[in-house]
């Protein structure tokens, strides 16, 4: 079975109606959800805009979704320059990632507005994205992996879609939002649209 992530690639693959399956970067993605009942793993729904120019449904395990990035399901082989031996692609990025996260350095990181500082993210905490194009940016809403608390960030597409890649400020909505707030899609659109954001810094340290 083809695997849900090209760590080489930094492309998540879902089945397309059009053409079988497509191949689309994080940034891509317009809507995260939990799906009750699957706990182990856990199961989201996640909808997508896909090239073919239609917006569709997929499921992913939650493994796929949040470490399969940081190469942890990637098996394929590469021989490796410095080694002189083959290994898994999955074991070098995955030996990357462990010395970068031990560094403090985290694969995503986005604004918590409510606690007023960064806080590493991962895929399955992000509610809605949209693109905001007058910017060629992202606008994300995350929920936060500290304080559970969402807040609206407004980044550029490579800060979401190349783990350890950071934007040096992001924007992010003066707003403390309601558990319940942007419940959908044009919600959110609307409120990228009608807000101003306020640049913050992102460094962790
Ligand atoms: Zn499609
Ligand atoms: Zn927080």
């Amino acid at each position: 079975m083809r695997p849900v992530y090209d760590v080489l690639r930094a492309l998540y693959t879902f089945a397309c109606p059009a053409h079988e399956h497509t191949s689309i970067p994080l940034s891509s993605f317009r809507e995260v959800e939990r799906l009750p009942g699957a706990a182990h793993p856990a199961v989201f729904r996640v909808r997508f805009a896909c090239a073919c120019g239609d917006e569709h449904d997929g499921l992913v395990a939650h493994d796929d979704l949040d470490w399969a990035p940081l190469g942890a399901a990637e098996d394929r082989m590469f021989h490796n320059l410095m080694t002189a031996r083959r290994q898994r692609v999955g074991e070098e990025i995955g030996d990357l990632a462990s010395r970068q996260i031990a560094a403090g350095s985290w694969p995503l990181v986005l604004f918590c507005y409510p606690e007023g500082r960064p806080r590493p993210a991962f895929p399955s905490l992000f509610r809605l994205l949209a693109p905001k194009a007058d910017r060629g940016h992202v606008g994300v809403a995350v929920t936060c992996s500290s304080c559970g608390r969402l807040s609206v960030n407004l980044v550029s597409a490579d800060h979401v879609d190349v783990p350890f890649h950071h934007d040096a400020e992001v924007g992010v909505v003066e707003h403390v939002f309601p558990d319940d707030a942007l419940q959908t899609l044009e919600e959110f659109r609307a409120e990228l649209w009608s807000t101003e954001f306020d640049s913050r810094r992102l460094s962790l340290a």
